[in-house]
């Protein structure tokens, strides 16, 4: 039954890290708040859409009917550049006014500004368009399937850019209620001002619904694997700090048990229920709610419904064959500090002396030539979250590292969720590490948000140089002007930070004299999928955005010259340039798209391709990972499943327009390789496909 009309919706929130099954959950909840007669709008906000692919039916930006037993369900992915680009064309003549009135840009740079668009832009309009479509129509329930964690951390932290942007567009007014009240007359408050008072309340508001415990949960999905309840630790804390109710924490794809003995499944529900008991000891209040594997990914409603049932039960009667069997079967917790790096979960299973003799001969595979020919600069490694990127990646670079000893190698994650001292053990941070066993290889967790931090700390002093030299002229003009210039720096796009990290690739390959390290070649772990699509799109458009600020600068320059913040925009717009060029290198550049043999991973990777392939960045190879060898009933059930999906990657790869791409198949190990011995034993299985050789 539904609640009456003009009552405010409830939001549930899915988050967690990518791959997880977000979308799954948030489709599954949906239904069944449906089926319980409600009316919901389910939302993904995800830059890589995949709700589509769950209910079986194309979506679009605009809710779109989906057949329900009972009760009303719309489903939609949000197009931020879409719901951007209408937001702006709303109050573009207002904003147009207050930029003219508080700065020195002509119209053609506002009407550039205003224009320009960067990553994280779309989190921030996410938030805002969510609340648009909820007050368009009397919805029950809003169930948001959200992007990968560290980007939805960013969107529940918009209220508060909001209201910074509000107060940076009162500071520009401020110059012109000043000259009025300096003429005679007093300022009359106009539209400009109402706009202002809008975006202000916009943001208090949002800011009140997510802190609102009544009117909207997050619940986490993770999987009963270690890392998992790391990332989980930090961004429930997170959170919490924001105050933000996490009301349930959902582990998802947990395996039952086989019908005989399995390697692969045995280790796999040791390793979870490990991870299980570790979760239960982090999170002690909340609960925990268990969702078992279904062999085949649940597609469509009818699938979904079977997903709603298990999340509609009481979380206190769940698991059946699921719940962990009691601790005696070895499941010691194993919380461990935040921070802390694996401890060895590798728990290698052969003698170190083999694993070493198997980091030594690895050298030299075919699918290593197929990946990294002769001077290759840059190696990327791309796919959806969950896919295992970072594991595969780290293998890459050590085999890497075996076949070149004297070459100096960069594994660097610009992941905002790190996970590469997890996969290596060792400790990693944003200052370059050494690799044990690998000499001349580093590995380095790039700290974006410290980078900008650094560059932005520079800008600010710069521009107060600029000011003081112009003092002296209208003093009051330019001490508005300040303000105002310090502010968008302050207010400095959310995905810049991401931009001046990727730039790291340039300043490792191509260091100015003196400025550190020279390497021979990159390996980089990138953001999952719809991030690193959009970071790769991303020197075009910085490019206009710093030659934009040139321009600016330039109409001061008679004045001081260009100075400092202009000599750092020249670096940067010729560090643009050349990773632009480098992108492309067909001889320099190879992308390995890492998937799994599965629907959605394939449907997405397909995705992926033809973004890639309109970006001109060349494809190395398809990475297709944790391919289930037989085993039990299930595994052999899997394994040919899979098989099928293969033979569709397969397809994929023959296309003509992708020139000579070949398929690494990497087999599926429980637990998961940890470690560089470990990572070696791994990727001595690794295979060239046969078919595509
Ligand atoms: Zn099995």
């Amino acid at each position: 039954m539904g609640r009456g009309r003009g009552v405010a919706p409830h939001y549930r929130f899915f988050g967690g890290k990518g791959g997880v099954g977000k979308t799954t959950c948030a489709a599954g909840a949906a239904v069944a708040a449906a089926e319980r007669g409600h009316r919901v709008l389910l939302v993904s906000t995800d830059p890589a859409h995949s709700l589509g692919d769950a209910l079986q039916r194309p979506l679009s930006a605009r809710p779109r009917r989906v057949p329900t037993r009972r009760g009303a369900l719309e489903a939609m992915e949000l197009d931020a550049d879409r719901a951007l680009d209408r937001w702006i064309a709303a109050r573009r003549r207002l904003l147009r006014t207050i930029l003219e009135r508080g700065t020195y840009l002509d119209e053609d740079d506002i009407d550039r500004f205003l224009r320009l668009s960067f990553p994280g832009v779309d989190e921030l309009i996410g938030l805002v368009e969510l609340a648009r479509l909820a007050r368009a129509r009397p919805w029950d329930d809003v169930v948001v399937d959200t992007a990968p964690t560290g980007h939805t951390l960013r969107l529940l932290v918009m209220p508060a850019t909001l209201e910074r942007i509000a107060a940076v567009l009162d500071d520009m007014q401020a110059k012109h209620r000043f000259l009025a009240q300096s003429l005679g007359g007093a300022h009359r408050p106009d539209a400009t001002d109402a706009l202002i008072d809008e975006i202000a309340t916009e943001g208090r508001s949002l800011q009140a619904l997510l802190n609102d415990p009544d009117r909207c949960t997050f619940a986490w999905v993770l999987l009963p694997e270690p890392l998992a309840l790391e990332e989980a630790k930090d961004g429930i804390g997170a959170l919490d700090r924001a105050g933000i109710s996490v009301s349930e924490i959902i582990v998802n794809r947990v395996v039952p048990p086989p019908d005989r003995a399995c390697e692969l499944c045995d280790g796999r529900r040791r390793a979870e229920q490990a991870a299980i008991a570790a979760a239960r000891a982090a999170f002690p209040r909340r609960p925990l709610r268990l969702l078992p594997d279904l062999a085949d990914e649940p597609r469509g409603v009818a699938a979904l419904r079977r997903v709603a049932r298990h999340l509609a039960a009481p979380p206190s009667q769940l698991g059946g064959g699921l719940r962990p069997s009691s601790p005696s079967e070895g499941a010691t917790p194993q919380a461990r500090p935040q921070g802390a790096t694996a401890p060895s979960e590798t728990s290698p299973q052969k003698p170190i002396a083999r694993a070493k003799s198997a980091l030594e001969t690895s050298a030299g595979t075919a699918w290593l030539e197929r990946i990294a020919p002769p001077g290759l600069r840059l190696l990327l490694f791309a796919g959806k979250g969950g896919v295992g990127k970072t594991t595969c990646a780290a293998a890459a670079a050590l085999a890497l590292a075996a076949r070149a000893p004297r070459a100096d190698i960069l594994l660097l994650s610009t992941d905002p969720a790190h996970s590469l001292a997890d996969v290596l053990a060792i400790p990693v941070g944003d200052d370059p590490h050494s690799v044990p066993g690998a000499p001349r290889l580093r590995a380095r967790e790039l700290d974006a948000d410290r980078a900008f931090a650094a560059k932005r700390a520079r800008y600010r002093e710069a521009v107060d140089d600029l000011f003081a030299a112009l003092r002296g002229g209208s003093r009051f003009e330019v001490a508005f002007d300040r303000a105002v210039v310090q502010d968008l720096i302050d207010l400095a796009p959310p995905g810049l930070d991401e931009l001046f990290g990727i730039l790291t690739v340039i300043e490792a390959l191509f260091p100015e004299p003196g400025a550190g390290r020279r390497y021979d070649t990159v390996v980089l772990d990138t953001a999952p999928t719809g991030h690193a699509l959009r970071l790769l799109e991303l020197p075009d458009a910085a490019l206009e955005w710093v030659h934009a600020l040139l321009e600016i600068l330039l109409k001061y320059r008679k004045v001081i010259g260009l100075g400092e913040l202009g000599m750092d925009l020249v670096t940067v717009s010729r560090d643009l340039k050349r990773l632009g060029a480098l992108l492309r290198d067909r001889a320099e550049t190879g992308l390995v798209a890492v998937t799994r043999p599965a629907e959605l991973p394939r449907l997405e990777t397909h995705r992926l391709l033809q973004r890639i392939g309109r970006l001109r960045i060349p494809l190395a190879a398809l990475l297709v990972n944790a391919v289930t060898p037989p085993g039990c009933a299930r595994c052999r059930t899997l394994s040919r499943r899979e098989a099928r999906q293969l033979a569709a990657l397969r397809r994929e790869c023959r296309s003509p327009a992708r020139g000579r791409c070949g398929i690494i198949v990497a087999p599926a190990v429980a637990p998961p390789p940890r470690g560089a011995e470990a990572l070696a034993r791994w990727r001595a299985r690794w295979e060239l496909d046969r078919e595509t050789r």
